[in-house]
């Protein structure tokens, strides 16, 4: 059997440089979730950012303005940019922060009669490419083959979702889950036929943001790790297949070029020139001054709800009516003096952050058996 990789229980993480861990848990994935024994090469994007993890290169404020020109809201890949990516040991403030990008793929079995015609499933007619029929509770983002992401749970949300880390409710919220939406095959109940290439180029460009996003919340790069090999051993899960690792670089090349096209902040060109570096916090709190005022405000303060509720919300008129009020009460406050209206917009937002994270509290508690538990649908 593959030899599975070291971990350090007591330290939360994998042995080696974060460019070892990369290379032992982003080993060959291969048919029926046989992991090679070889160490994985990494490609050059990904070697270049796993040799100094903490030199980002890039703002919180610029892939924010990135995703409002590509009119992606935050919402959809896994909450507010400026918010930090939750902690280990179930968002304890004094465990670390997530360290893992896990890779998954969703595996639906086709129907009867079905087959991996990229005209069928790359395209609205298969029914897996639908976000609102994606199972509540399985992952942090759901990415399908036609681009789309769903935040199933936030970036500042501890959430489980491999059998590696069911033994202690200390590994959660040390990984976040990407779940690839795949199409399977197979005789009776089995489900280990893949498409090949197993992911489309759309596909990888929104993990390769994603990626992004999530080492810029968190303030460094995070290791990547394939499901199956995390859990070697103690899992029977086969994902993700055939994952092209040399197309997820390129991937990432390209998104971060992407955001690193946007006006960098003076403070960013500072550091380049050697001097201060600013903290994490007042990344942020520029991040947010620099907000603009419309449009990605809108976008700014969506928070991810579970699925249903949100699809709910949309459907129902009074959504639409408390937005109506929202922008009532800003008209009201416009009125009074600015340091006034400074005031009145401040308040709201630090109860509805306080809100969002006791709320994502309470969902931790009630993940487990719902997160975990096997279904036909395997992540
Ligand atoms: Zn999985």
């Amino acid at each position: 059997m593959t030899t599975p990789c070291h971990f350090d229980s007591a330290q939360l993480t994998f042995a080696g440089s974060p460019i070892e861990q990369a290379r032992c848990l982003l080993r060959t994935v291969k048919r029926a979730g046989n992991v090679d024994e070889a160490r994985a090469n990494l490609p050059p994007v990904l070697s270049s950012l796993l040799a100094n993890p903490p030199a980002l290169g890039v703002t919180k404020a610029q892939v924010r303005s990135s995703l409002q020109k590509q009119g992606i809201a935050e919402s959809k890949v896994g909450g507010s940019v400026t918010d930090r990516i939750c902690h280990a040991n179930s968002d304890d403030p004094s465990a670390p922060l997530a360290r893992y990008f896990v890779i998954h793929d969703t595996s639906f079995k086709l129907e009867a009669g079905q087959d991996f015609d990229p005209h069928f499933i790359n395209t609205a007619a298969w029914s897996g490419n639908k976000l609102s029929g994606l199972p509540d509770g399985k992952t942090h983002i759901y990415i399908t083959p036609l681009g789309e992401t769903l935040t199933d749970r936030t970036y500042g949300t501890p959430w489980r979702a491999t059998q590696f880390e069911k033994p202690s409710t200390r590994f959660r919220g040390l990984f976040l889950h990407h779940e690839l939406v795949q199409p399977r095959m197979g005789p009776g109940n089995h489900d280990f036929e893949s498409p090949d290439p197993g992911f489309t180029p759309v596909q990888y460009a929104r993990l390769a943001l994603q990626y992004v996003i999530a080492g810029v919340r968190r303030g460094a790069w995070m290791v990547p790790v394939f499901h199956c090999v995390l859990d070697l051993g103690i899992g029977d899960h086969d994902d993700p297949q055939h994952f092209d690792l040399a197309a997820w670089d390129a991937a990432l090349q390209t998104a971060l070029a992407k955001v690193r096209a946007e006006q960098p902040e003076p403070a960013v060109v500072a550091v380049a020139m050697g001097m201060a570096a600013p903290s994490a916090e007042g990344i942020a709190t520029r991040a947010r001054r620099t907000k603009p005022r419309t449009g990605g405000r809108a976008n700014a303060s969506k928070k991810a709800k579970p699925r249903k509720k949100a699809a709910a919300a949309a459907k129902r008129p009074s959504a639409k009516t408390s937005v109506q009020k929202t922008s009532a009460k800003k008209k009201s406050a416009k009125k009074n003096s600015a340091a006034k209206s400074r005031k009145t917009k401040a308040a709201p937002k630090k109860r509805s952050r306080k809100a969002v994270q006791k709320r994502a509290r309470k969902r931790g508690k009630k993940e487990d058996k719902k997160g975990i538990k096997k279904s036909k649908t395997r992540t």
